[in-house]
């Protein structure tokens, strides 16, 4: 039986020394760390992630600013909106929510934000140094799960790690950074011909594809370590990618759903909060 890698536990230890560095920053530099966020519109799913990401800031003491323009917001005048964020010095963070109503291309949006605020590390030079193992602010799903590894000390260098889902937030910057770990990485996506034979062979199994517990436990090496991102919901409840009670029954270790990768998804990104913080600081 699989013992469970826990997401919540180990994001409040992250937010809890996020705290105490951030009370120092405070009470000797009487300075604010912030984070400008941006929701466009009314999507439900997205005001439940943001009040989440607003509360885990409030938590550490990093001042979030919300922006809320409609939902029939020209591209020109967000980008109006990016660029004075861009230009006030008191902005450390600029978290631009996705998706977006389907008439504003996410691309010249995300590619307006300044990089060196770029908390979620989606701009395309920080995608660049990631690909050249420089980043400083890593996308953060992805950066949250080698920190979960890391923090079970499961060893990654030498281990065949599979990766279902190739996308740009989670999938191929997660093989980037496992490939920098020494890892020896597969990459699966919709058009993978048979596919459990590639995640039979994981030593580490990620599943980031959005399909409600579609990787079954014959998909699964016996031992495996399963990291599972996909959140999904069903009949009200959250699921993830992977059917996780029979899956746990031939894993050495598992991430639930919730509770595994989510929350540490927004340790992180308070973690990037404070890197764009000091990367400013060391700027200026
Ligand atoms: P995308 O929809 O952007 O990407 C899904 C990926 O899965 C694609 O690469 C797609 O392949 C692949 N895929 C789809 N169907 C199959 C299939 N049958 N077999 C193999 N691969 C398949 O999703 P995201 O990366 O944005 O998110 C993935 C999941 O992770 C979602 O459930 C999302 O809610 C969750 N998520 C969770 C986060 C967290 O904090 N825990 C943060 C971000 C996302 P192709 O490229 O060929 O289309």
């Amino acid at each position: 039986m699989a013992k469970i890698i826990d997401g919540k536990k180990e994001a409040a230890a992250i937010r809890a020394q996020i705290k105490s560095q951030i009370d120092k920053i405070t009470i000797q530099q009487t300075e604010k760390v912030n984070l400008d966020v941006i929701l466009v519109g009314h999507n439900p799913a997205s005001e439940v992630y943001v009040r989440l990401k607003e509360k885990a800031c409030a938590e550490v003491g990093i001042v979030s600013c919300k922006h809320t323009p409609p939902t029939d917001i020209a591209l020109k005048d967000l980008l109006l909106l990016v660029d004075q964020l861009n230009e006030d010095s008191n902005v450390n963070g600029i978290l631009l929510q996705l998706p977006l109503p389907s008439h504003l291309n996410i691309s010249k949006v995300l590619d307006r934000i300044d990089p060196i605020k770029d908390v979620d590390g989606f701009h395309p030079i920080n995608v660049g140094l990631l690909s050249q193992n420089q980043a400083k602010l890593l996308p953060c799903t992805p950066a949250g799960c080698v920190e979960l590894l890391d923090r079970y000390n499961i060893p990654i260098q030498g281990k065949h790690a599979v990766i279902v889902g190739r996308s740009n937030i989670v999938g191929k910057p997660l093989a980037t950074m496992l490939l920098h770990r020494n890892a020896t990485v597969s990459i699966c996506h919709s058009k993978t011909v048979d596919l459990a034979a590639i995640t039979l062979q994981a030593d580490i199994l990620v599943t980031a594809l959005g399909i409600p517990e579609m990787i079954k436990a014959g998909m699964v090496k016996e031992g495996a370590v399963v990291i599972d991102v996909g959140i999904n919901r069903v009949e009200n409840q959250l699921v993830g990618d992977v059917a996780f009670a029979e899956v746990a029954e031939k894993a050495s270790w598992i991430t639930p759903v919730p509770g595994g990768v989510g929350p540490m998804t927004i340790a992180m990104l308070l973690s990037n909060t404070l890197t764009a913080y000091r990367l400013q600081q060391t700027k200026s």
